[in-house]
């Protein structure tokens, strides 16, 4: 699993920080690409990643505010010219579906694929053999929505040597032993699944907050995550306006990390009030909360590979 930052601004665009997009890329595990909020010009940030609009099956939105919505109709626009045939299905908050079908119909945009829209309600918001994504209400100053996506554990490697061994006839009972099942042979055995498999291997969990000020359900949704990322609209000495405008600071994001016992913190929408050279000591007092914190960048990406959390530039 790859997370690729696509912008990481607060409000509105800066030289240095288009508005909010980030894209969850589950190529090994599923071939697709999901992406989570579609600020403006998130289509030109995905023009230089190697990142393919077509593979992009699953749009999330966290709310309304434009700094999170403006790019999806010309994202699924272009995704169109681009001969994009497979469907896109968008999850997000009630209006955006009226606001998109509005905007396609008024500008006569018609789309080569199926777009579907599942109106985000909490709990459980997808789910499949593979991940299962849960929605929470946030706390913001309109309906806003973080996510939780969970990646199933994965079944252990099949012996099949050892399976043939104990008797077990080339076919379906094979599969059913990889899937975990035990299985009775023609002649009463039983062979159990777990001595002709390895154990099976822990999935990832990534919370994906959208706008929040500190609270209960940021934290929940972010329980033993190996990777949470929070937004930090502000620092410790503006902590008097996060709450005032449903926003969060560096250190109350990194409070939630720790409180949640998380293994990673990435924080994004960062104002633009916070320079470059401000960002050493931004980072350096949420990390005295919560030790594992990075601060995203455009374009910075991290990897996931059996509990390590890797940085790619
Ligand atoms: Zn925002
Ligand atoms: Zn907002």
């Amino acid at each position: 699993m790859q997370l690729h930052f696509l912008g990481t601004g607060a409000g509105m665009p800066s030289k240095d920080r288009n508005t909010s997009a980030v894209a969850l890329k589950l190529l090994e595990e599923r071939g697709s690409i999901w992406l989570f909020d579609c600020g403006e010009a998130t289509q030109h940030q995905i023009l230089h990643t190697t990142i393919k609009p077509r593979k992009v099956d699953k749009v999330f939105i966290t709310h309304l505010h434009g700094d999170h919505i403006f790019g999806l109709p010309g994202f699924i626009s272009s995704r169109s010219f681009l001969g994009g045939e497979e469907p896109l299905t968008i999850y997000g908050p009630k209006g955006l579906k009226q606001w998109l079908e509005q905007t396609l119909k008024l500008t006569k945009t018609h789309l080569t694929y199926e777009l579907y829209f599942e109106e985000v309600v909490e709990g459980i918001v997808f789910e499949d053999a593979q991940f299962i994504v849960k929605a929470m209400p946030l706390e913001h100053v309109i309906e806003c929505f973080g996510y939780r996506i969970e990646q199933k554990p994965l079944a252990g490697e099949l012996y099949i040597d050892k399976a043939i061994a104990l008797g077990v006839p080339k076919g379906p009972l094979l599969g059913q032993l990889k899937a975990g099942n035990d299985v009775v042979l023609e002649n009463g055995h039983v062979v159990r699944s777990m001595d002709v498999t390895s154990p099976p291997q822990d999935g990832f969990t990534v919370a994906i907050l959208g706008d929040t000020k500190y609270c209960e359900n940021a934290k929940n949704l972010s329980y033993e995550a190996d990777i949470v990322i929070h937004e930090a609209t502000f620092d410790h000495a503006t902590i008097h306006l996060a709450a005032q405008y449903g926003h969060s600071t560096n250190t109350e994001a990194a409070q939630i990390a720790k409180e949640a016992n998380a293994q990673t913190l990435i924080l994004n929408h960062i104002s633009a009030r916070f320079l470059e050279k401000d960002l050493p000591h931004f980072l350096a007092e949420a990390q005295h909360v919560f030790a594992n914190t990075f601060i995203a960048h455009d374009q910075l990406q991290f990897e996931w590979k059996q509990h390590e959390v890797i940085v790619k530039e």
